[in-house]
């Protein structure tokens, strides 16, 4: 017998119903927004990442699932969907005509982290990308997309939106040697792996969660208070049209992605309720990602919400039941199949989801498969009933039947659809 690969999960049964509420949240809202959809491969050139999402990032450093083709080349699955994104917006120059383009994309993407609760080495991330506008109002229109999502499936409540700014390359390089300077005096109080993130990417040692760092974090120099002018007005302008348009935040001047491509604006969405894996999901600006990625210089924001840690919370925070046929047909060998399958046929063009027992096994049996199908209602056809062109029709949450004609049987059911 085999087993799946570690990290990875087999979804079935009531759990895709939160998937598909899930999925057509998203439909609705892409539509709202006016964002066209992007199918992108699974598979990309390993440069694609490491220079994307950058060389000192976990992601690229230790979580890749990477292998050499049969000629030599380095692929790897996509660990996440902006750098591919980004890279079939380049390649199919989706930037002409030069007008705002609002892509999205859902889909698998795989890391190959510790698997936990929340963490899997295969996930699905659905992500929205707008590529080609500068202003802090696109920033804000897609952070109100974002929010939207977590509504729409019923988790406005169980999660919170946190803002920040990274600043960019005009007014990061002078604040990284700021906190560099800082922490270095502290280094010996730090973890083992922000003694390292110290010289490799200074910032990711803000959003440590180890206490010794965090006490150490503390009163460090935050990018927030070392903005330069411009990316200082982006930011206020951020938070007045966020407020416009009815969409609460936190400012957690802590947080740093941990990809290495986002500028100005960060946003993810947290939540208390699952453990260690925290954030429901996450995006920024990245200027200058298209550009380096061998294209014009095109700036972008974006963000990408974690499907299965979303489907996770509301499984913790409402019920939904499996859809159940509203018609079982009981039937029995001879004429009685043959007019069950006509009536089968009948109750689908009439769009009423309806079962029957493929293998009649006798009149107590398929009692039995119709009680535990869930339906409502069995039309039982028995062959005295046919000769009068009549059913015996059971209710089977009340369990009475009677018998009655094809017509009332077809006018029940369609009363009831
Ligand atoms: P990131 O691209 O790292 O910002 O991730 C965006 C979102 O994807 C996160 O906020 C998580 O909700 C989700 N996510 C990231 N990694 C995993 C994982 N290994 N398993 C499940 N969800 C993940």
């Amino acid at each position: 017998m085999f087993q799946k690969v570690k990290g990875f999960q087999d979804i079935y049964g009531n759990d895709l119903l939160y998937w598909s509420k899930a999925e057509n949240a998203l439909k609705k809202l892409v539509d709202l927004f006016a964002v066209e959809e992007i199918r992108i491969p699974i598979l990309e050139r390993t440069q694609v990442f490491s220079r994307g999402i950058g060389d000192a990032t976990d992601i690229v450093e230790k979580e890749m699932f990477t292998f050499a083709d049969r000629d030599g080349e380095y692929l790897s699955l996509r660990p996440e969907g902006t750098a591919g994104t980004v890279r079939a917006y380049i390649e199919n120059k989706l930037y002409e005509p030069p007008v705002l383009k609002k892509l999205y994309y859902m889909g698998p993407m795989f890391r190959r982290e510790n698997p936990q609760r929340g963490r899997y080495r295969q996930f699905s991330q659905f992500g929205t990308e707008y590529l080609g506008s500068k202003s802090a109002l696109c920033d804000a229109d897609l952070i109100k997309l974002f929010v939207s999502f977590y509504a729409e499936v019923g988790l406005g409540g169980f999660a919170h939106l946190e803002i920040n700014t990274v600043g960019c390359p005009k007014c990061r390089p002078a604040y990284k040697e700021k906190l560099v300077a800082y922490l270095s005096q502290y280094e010996d109080q730090l973890c083992a792996d922000c003694k390292k993130r110290l010289y490799k990417n200074p910032l990711r040692v803000l959003d440590c969660k180890v206490e010794t760092c965090k006490a150490v974090t503390k009163n460090a120099p935050l990018m927030i208070d070392n903005l330069c002018e411009e990316c200082d007005v982006h930011f206020s302008d951020l938070k007045k049209y966020l407020a416009l348009l009815d969409v609460e935040y936190a400012i957690n001047p802590y947080m740093v992605r941990g990809l290495d491509y986002y500028e100005r604006t960060a946003f993810e969405m947290v939540t208390d309720k699952l453990g260690a894996a925290s954030a429901l999901g996450g995006g920024g600006r990245y200027d200058g990602l298209v550009k380096l990625l061998g294209g014009p210089e095109i700036p972008a924001v974006g963000f990408a919400i974690g499907m299965d840690r979303v489907v996770a919370m509301m499984k913790m925070v409402q019920e939904l039941t499996d859809k159940k046929p509203l018609v079982y047909v009981v039937v029995f060998e001879g004429r009685s199949t043959d007019a069950g399958v006509e009536i089968l046929n009948k109750l689908r063009h009439l769009n009423i989801s309806a079962e029957i027992d493929y293998d009649i096994k006798g009149l107590k049996s398929q009692m039995k498969k119709a009680g535990r199908s869930g339906a409502k209602y069995a039309v039982i056809v028995g062959e005295d009933e046919l000769s009068r062109g009549n059913v015996t029709f059971r209710d089977m949450y009340n369990s009475s039947q009677n018998e009655i004609t094809m017509e009332e049987m077809y006018k029940i059911i369609q009363a009831d659809k």
